[in-house]
């Protein structure tokens, strides 16, 4: 049995604080986010505090994964206010603890706060190492920030560390991505994410598709899926998840435990939960978000009871997406109740279309041509499962 199967049979929790703060909006964004005001923080801050009381006290907690937004724009003060709401209420120190932070926003005296906090780990969105690449993308910071910012997470001591980048970027040709990548590689992280860049409704970039300034080209899409892992890969960053690349035993814990539909608390605005057999959704405005914790009314959106049938379905379509597949007996012990005879359709169409492999010990995993079919794969399961 491997580490992520074992994981399956023990329930983690996670605690996701959304941080809705940005200093402009990038091109391809589709997050909560604006930009702030020192009165806005402030009640934020408090809003958070008053909800780390109402939701986190006297748990044991394994990860915390601060995300945005921008976590890393609140100043020195602020983040240490921030963890402390939290580290006031759990019962325990996290295995993990990171934060996402834009590279302009990477100061020492921010890492030393994180670093008596005990966050474990920084994610920093570089994007990509190319100033006209980074201009398409409308985001602020230059290439130069993202190599003094690197520098000071070195100096200050963080081991574990993962880079994001984009590709498939309208204008970024393959020698370019592969630049990007390999100057990700030569910085050596603990851990790279790579995003084909989405166009999703209400952001910049969308606008610019409908009007026909920038096109999609699917196939180079698929491209630089297959060089990105196998450059990767020849590097020693095993991927583990189709956006997900890890140097041995670095892979984010956070969100493995959540692909594996574990539980999670999210707190401050539109940040989710699956807690307790519910999932809720926080919204996505700081004055609703607020009003709710104030009154002690919380105005959540999205609320659903979780049976066996919805979590058993999407611990297989997230699980698909990881390379380890899905542990069939495993996952039949944990939903006893699920229908999982009607599988054995799916599992022969997937099989058959050689999207997917079935072993001898009935894990189901994807195969390269089938984990660039992922979105695709997700839709048939959802379709054909009851
Ligand atoms: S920094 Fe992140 S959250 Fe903020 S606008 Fe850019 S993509 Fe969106």
């Amino acid at each position: 049995m491997t580490a992520q199967d074992q994981v399956l049979q023990k329930t983690t929790l996670g605690v996701y604080t959304h941080v809705p703060f940005c200093a402009s909006t990038c091109d391809f964004c589709a997050f909560y986010q604006k930009q702030p005001n020192r009165e806005e923080i402030k009640r934020y801050l408090q809003g958070i505090q008053t909800e780390s009381d109402l939701f986190l006290k006297n748990i044991p907690v394994d990860t915390i994964f601060w995300g945005g937004g921008t976590p890393g724009l609140l100043m020195p003060k602020d983040l240490d206010a921030l963890g402390q709401s939290i580290l006031k209420n759990i019962t325990n120190r996290p295995t993990e603890w990171t934060i996402e932070m834009a590279p302009s926003t990477v100061k020492p005296e921010k890492l030393k706060v994180l670093k008596d906090l005990g966050v474990t780990r920084i994610s920093m969105g570089v994007q990509s190492f190319n100033a006209k690449t980074l201009e398409g993308l409308g985001r602020l910071h230059s290439p130069k920030q993202v190599y003094k910012a690197w520098d000071y997470i070195q100096e200050a001591g963080f081991q574990n560390t993962n880079l994001d980048l984009i590709f498939a970027i309208p204008g970024q040709s393959i020698t370019e991505w592969l630049t990007d990548l390999n100057e990700a590689i030569r910085l050596s992280p603990a851990h790279i994410s790579t995003y084909c860049l989405t166009f999703e409704e209400d952001t910049k970039l969308y606008v610019k598709l409908s009007q026909g300034k920038i096109k999609r080209d699917i196939d180079q899409e698929a491209n630089l899926y297959e060089r990105t892992w196998d450059v990767l890969e020849n590097n020693g960053y095993r991927q583990y998840e189709i956006s997900n690349f890890a140097k041995p035993s670095q892979e984010c814990q956070h969100n493995v435990h959540t692909w594996q539909m574990h539980e999670w608390i999210g707190i401050g605005p539109s940040a989710s939960s699956q807690y307790h057999n519910k999932r809720f959704t926080n919204p996505a405005s700081i004055e609703e978000w607020l009003k709710g914790i104030e009154t002690g009314n919380q105005a959540y959106i999205d609320t659903e009871t979780l049976t066996e049938n919805t979590l058993a379905l999407d611990s297989l379509i997230f699980g698909l997406r990881m390379n380890t597949g899905v542990n069939l007996p495993v996952l039949q012990q944990r939903f006893p109740h699920f229908n999982w005879q009607q599988l054995d359709h799916i599992i022969q169409t997937l099989t058959e279309s050689e999207h997917c492999n079935l072993t001898q010990e009935s894990i189901l995993k994807l195969t390269s041509t089938g984990r660039l079919m992922a979105d695709s794969i997700a839709k048939y399961l959802m379709e054909e499962i009851e």
